[in-house]
């Protein structure tokens, strides 16, 4: 038997799994199976909690490549600050549902048509290198727009114990720390309107602590390159990195402990900071834990010493639980069966999913109660990175449904 992660707090006290007022067994029956639902409930308690977290000149944006359903976006775009994007598809995307003047492009490799999409919108572009700002400012030339242009930062250190390092080290992400005076002097010059910095140094730490001393370090940095420039950053975007517990001994990040700490650090920030604004940006934290991909068993096997459940769900709609996406060693994300919340285990199986692939298990060995052909298997943390991270068409079984469930908790 191997151990899995946590099952989040929303979902753990029923007797039968209840996903915004309505049993998983409700939802597959209605909507059919597999299925996602995504209780936007759950992310708005966790915003009002975050918001009353952070120190006031802090605002929140969510980084929409974590989950950009539209009906996603419609729900969570209200709640929060400003919303971050990394593609022009995404761009699109969020300008249907927020003003443009609270969206931020950040990501390499932008081409000519994505720049000019977000200047004409008046998006701010975070520019990832000096060529991509030379092309950006040429597109702004030929448009007669000054174009809203932050500077994406590639740190001189980065975000302990995260899981996907963006920091410390060469990177396609972000100018390098040294570079960024000269190339914001330039974007002065040359008239455009400069927003300020953007500064990420790694995503999904569960390290509180790491988180804190991240953000001293980035304000600090910040403020070394406002003196350098002589100039005050419109806005300082923080990055975020901000985890969720997804495997066994996982804790959650202490949200209030670091808002804490980041209320004294901007109290005393440095002179050139002080009329800047700030925010930090995540996306898995804010949705990540709303979200339950629901299955259902097709076959029950045995071979050699094993017990398979077989279920129509799999990688193909939830490539992360299987363990190759982001992470070294496949380890369980948190399974129930959906009408035995409450019950003891019977049995150690292992959930497979239909395809044609030994990667296709999203559990492995795991100790459950006695499940059967029929019934429902939830997994858990299935709201960011889900359906839009994984290969869809891999084996032509479909692509995921999903849903955006009115909220049950206010
Ligand atoms: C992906 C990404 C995020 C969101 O990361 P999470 O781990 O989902 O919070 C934030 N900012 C940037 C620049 C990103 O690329």
């Amino acid at each position: 038997m191997k151990p899995m992660g946590p099952i989040p707090p929303y979902f753990m006290d029923e007797r039968e799994l209840t996903i915004a007022g309505k049993t998983a067994r409700e939802w597959v029956a209605e909507h059919g199976s597999p299925l996602f639902i995504y209780d936007v409930g759950i992310v708005a308690e966790r915003l009002k909690r975050l918001r009353a977290a952070l120190p006031e000149p802090c605002e929140i944006h969510f980084a929409i490549k974590a989950n950009p359903l539209p009906e996603m976006l419609a729900a969570v775009a209200p709640l929060v600050g400003g919303l971050d994007v990394a593609s022009g598809g995404e761009l699109a995307k969020a300008l249907k549902v927020k003003d443009a003047a609270h969206i931020s492009f950040a990501g390499p490799g932008k081409r000519d048509a994505e720049l000019e999409a977000a200047i004409v919108a008046g998006a701010t572009l975070n520019l990832e290198s000096e060529g991509e700002a030379e092309r950006a400012l040429a597109i702004g030339a030929r448009l007669g727009i000054a174009p809203k242009l932050a500077v994406r930062v590639n740190p001189d250190f980065e975000l302990r114990g995260s899981g996907m390092k963006m920091g410390g080290r060469a990177s396609p992400f972000g100018v390098d720390a040294a570079r960024v005076p000269a190339l914001v002097t330039m974007l002065l010059e040359r008239g455009a309107i400069w927003r300020g910095f953007h500064i990420f140094a790694g995503s999904q730490s569960l390290d509180t602590a790491a988180i804190i001393e991240t953000q001293a370090a980035t304000v600090a940095l910040a403020g070394r390159l406002a003196d350098e420039i002589g100039a005050t950053p419109p806005l300082v975007n923080l990055g975020g990195g901000f985890g969720i517990p997804y495997f066994s001994g996982d804790l959650p990040v202490d949200v209030e402990m670091v808002g804490a700490a980041l209320g004294e650090v901007l109290a005393v920030r440095p002179a050139s900071l002080k009329a800047s604004g700030f925010a930090i940006e995540l996306g898995r934290w804010i949705v990540g834990e709303c979200g339950v991909y629901l299955m259902t068993v097709i076959d029950k096997k045995q071979s050699g010493d094993e017990t398979f459940l077989v279920c129509d769900g799999g990688l193909h709609h939830q490539l992360a639980a299987s363990g190759n996406f982001g992470t070294v060693v496949k380890r369980n994300y948190p399974v129930a069966v959906a009408h035995r919340m409450a019950d003891e285990p019977g049995e150690t199986v292992s959930v497979v999913g239909p395809l044609c692939t030994p990667l296709d298990r999203l559990a492995d060995r795991v100790a459950l109660p006695a499940a059967h052909p029929g019934d429902v298997i939830a997994i858990f943390l299935a709201g960011a990175y889900g359906a839009s991270a994984s290969p869809a068409a891999f084996l032509g079984h479909g692509p995921a449904r999903e849903i955006v469930a009115a909220p049950s908790h206010s």
